[in-house]
């Protein structure tokens, strides 16, 4: 589905938007971690269910779907089997995020999915806009700019981190006593703590640490489990 340009800036509003309209529903000031399920719930006024989606779409890349007229996301429920909470939770943010920024786009005459009208996420079509406005929207909503950046000060006093170095470099003459880009996870969780952002992964936290320019990486290495050393203990 194609859907309009939209920027950052204008993304991570309407995830704050979201965050208010759920404290007047609550009554309450959400910190973090986000309440998402209640968020579909109660802010949204959606039905969130957990279903074998690689039945209901013949495929195993089908992480969520969000269907429009029956006001209903579904998450793949073996993700239970084989992920964190954290990659759940973004899931269900992500979905959040089609409902918010393309529901309108929606055409329910044209779909021809099982379920009618249904936005269906596949590891297939990850870069597609579509997907990617989803994921700055869960992104904003589970880890907003405000509290991240009061996370950051108490973990690195405000400074952004500059790394230049890489493991693989050490025999190099890279300095010792400058964080390794292999010690991602170590900053990530440390923020996970600091800010209290426990359903967050740490690779969400440190993309968007990068995405806020916190964090600046310089080496060719990048920071996911992939090109993780594997002899680094995390
Ligand atoms: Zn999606």
């Amino acid at each position: 589905m194609k859907v309009p340009w939209i920027s950052k800036e204008r993304i991570a509003l309407k995830a704050m938007d979201l965050i208010e309209a759920f404290q007047a529903v609550a009554g309450y000031r959400v910190k973090p971690p986000i309440p998402v399920e209640d968020i579909i719930e109660r802010a949204l006024g959606l039905r969130l269910l957990y279903e074998d989606l690689e039945k209901v779409f013949g495929s195993n890349h089908v992480l969520g779907a969000t269907y429009v007229e029956s006001g209903v996301i579904c998450i793949n429920e073996r993700l239970f089997e084989h992920s964190s909470e954290g990659r759940l939770v973004f899931t269900c943010a992500h979905e959040v995020g089609h409902w918010v920024l393309h529901r309108r786009y929606v055409d329910m005459e044209e779909t021809n999915n099982s379920k009618g009208e249904a936005i269906v996420c596949s590891l297939k079509n990850a870069k597609a806009p579509i997907e990617w406005q989803a994921d700055h929207f869960a992104a904003c909503l589970l880890m907003p700019e405000k509290e991240i950046r009061e996370a950051f000060d108490k973990v690195c006093n405000s400074e952004p981190i500059i790394i230049k170095n890489a493991m693989s470099r050490v025999n190099m003459g890279a300095r010792c006593d400058e964080p390794f880009v292999e010690q991602w996870p170590f900053i990530a969780a440390a923020m996970c703590e600091a800010g209290g952002f426990s359903n967050v992964s740490k690779q969400a936290m440190i993309i968007r640490l990068q995405d806020l320019g916190l964090l600046i990486n310089k080496t060719s290495t990048e920071m996911n489990w992939q090109t993780l050393c594997s002899n680094v203990n995390v």
